[in-house]
């Protein structure tokens, strides 16, 4: 392979080295059969910082049950529009085991490396990205993209470079601890596109309750989010809830978070969450079993009653949320209205969102680079000719269990297959 000089016309500049930026290098890479000059520029010291935290340092790369009706945007009505599709499991997993990657799924259909390290997903994507010959430019900051006479000039701090084509992979505002601080959004405004609204998403809900005496706690729960002045249910999710002192995380409240955000970033009213804290037990069977014991037990102290049933900290915080009395008095001095309060109380502990969660603690931005602005069936802008838009910077995103990860590698694909035999047609 000869060594390029990087002030020749690169033929495609990938802004960004992430997910989608390392994808389609290699993907470009591979189509241009090493003869095209790709050059990545990072404004990390490494590419793939993030992808190395993704999955708790596991890398959940995708999900068996993927499908277009896995992601949303702004407009939900965007998508089909705009004609949105994403690769299917199978195409991934077969084009990572090219790569030479091959993965697994667990029982839920999340999928993984076999090897169970996000340190071999981005060892391989580099491995792939040298045997093609795409140079990483790191520590380059990229501040400014124009096009003018049929040519990108990029601008980073330490240099300019001329570009046939540019493939945008900046990401987006969640977690800049990993790179990604939203300048990616900044240089697509530059270039004529538009942001729809940018917030939070997969991140901690933070409440008004103050939970200090619960901070630690996990337990299985069904979270439910009603609409304030209708009570209708917005959406439903279950899994464990982990409690913190002024914030509630875990999955499935990530997988709420987006609703909640989303109103606050709108100026909306937020809706009200519910907490089934025993949801194996029906309301029936918890009420008869709280009368029995009582009924049975009575100079049982109100802090132990429902130690039974559930985390001793837990049932203490809700017993006194919800009969404002010592917990030391015995629980034969409550009514049997006040049990049936509280028996409800735990199938539906209501709390009331605070504030927009943080964009440090969030693993994805929901909003983007608008849907209707870009063709899906190659990733290039419909705005400006030869420029791309791929991974988390689109308005595209998605659950927990893989499907993030999934779209900036199916998102590079179409835009590195159709950069580079478009390189290529011109070259030949
Ligand atoms: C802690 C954490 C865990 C996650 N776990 C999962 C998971 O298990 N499964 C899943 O599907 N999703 C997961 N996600 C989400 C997933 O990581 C992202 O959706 C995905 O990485 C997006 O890929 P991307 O390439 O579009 O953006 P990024 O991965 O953010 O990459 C963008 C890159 O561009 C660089 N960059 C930005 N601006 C510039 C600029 N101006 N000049 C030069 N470089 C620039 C950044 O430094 C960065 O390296 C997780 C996210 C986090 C934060």
């Amino acid at each position: 392979m000869k060594d390029r000089d990087t002030r020749d016309i690169i033929d495609i500049a990938i802004i960004g080295g992430g997910a989608a930026g390392l994808m389609c290098g290699c993907i470009a890479g591979r189509k241009g059969g090493g003869a095209l000059n790709i050059v990545i520029f990072e404004r990390n010291a490494k590419t793939g910082k993030k992808l190395l935290a993704t999955g708790n340092g596991r890398c959940n790369l995708s999900n068996a049950a993927v499908s277009e009706s896995s992601y949303f945007a702004d407009k939900p009505a965007s998508l089909k529009e705009n004609n949105f599709h994403v690769l299917d499991y199978e195409a991934i997993k077969s084009l990572f085991k090219e790569l030479g990657l091959m993965l697994k799924t667990d029982s839920c259909g999340r999928a993984y490396p076999q090897s169970g390290s996000a340190s071999s997903v981005l060892d391989v994507l580099r491995d792939n990205l040298l045997r093609f010959g795409v140079t990483e430019r790191t520590e380059e900051y990229i501040r400014s993209i124009k096009k003018e006479d049929g040519r990108f000039s990029v601008k980073s701090d330490s240099g300019e470079y001329a570009a046939r084509r540019v493939i945008l992979a900046c990401g987006s505002c969640a977690s800049p601890v990993f790179g990604s601080d939203g300048s990616g959004f900044a240089l697509a405004r530059s270039l004529g596109h538009s942001i729809t609204p940018l917030f939070p998403s997969l991140a901690p809900i933070f409440v008004r309750e103050n939970l200090r005496s619960v901070k630690g706690v996990r337990c299985d729960c069904r979270i439910t989010l009603k609409s304030k002045s209708s009570g209708d249910i917005i959406a439903e999710e279950a899994g464990e809830l982990q409690i913190n002192e002024d914030n509630i995380s875990g999955i499935c409240v990530f997988n709420l978070s987006g609703y909640v955000n989303r109103a606050f970033a709108l100026k909306q009213s937020p809706p009200q969450i519910s907490l089934d804290l025993l949801p194996e037990i029906s309301g029936r069977e918890l009420s008869s079993f709280i009368l029995k014991r009582v009924f049975s037990s009575p100079d049982t102290p109100l802090e132990l009653l429902l130690t039974g049933v559930m985390n001793k900290k837990l049932g203490a915080f809700i017993t006194k949320s919800v009969l404002n009395v010592s917990p030391s008095l015995s629980c034969g001095n409550m009514s049997k209205q006040e049990l049936l309060k509280l028996s409800s109380a735990i199938k539906a502990f209501t709390l009331t969102p605070e504030k927009i969660s943080d964009f440090k603690k969030a693993q994805v931005t929901a909003g983007g680079i608008s849907c209707d602005e870009i063709d899906f069936g190659s990733m290039e802008s419909k705005i400006v000719e030869g420029l791309y838009l791929v991974g988390e910077a689109v308005d595209v995103s998605a659950a927990c269990g893989g499907f993030n990860l999934h779209w900036a590698w199916s998102s590079a694909v179409y835009a590195a297959e159709n950069a580079a035999s478009r390189c290529y047609d011109v070259k030949n």
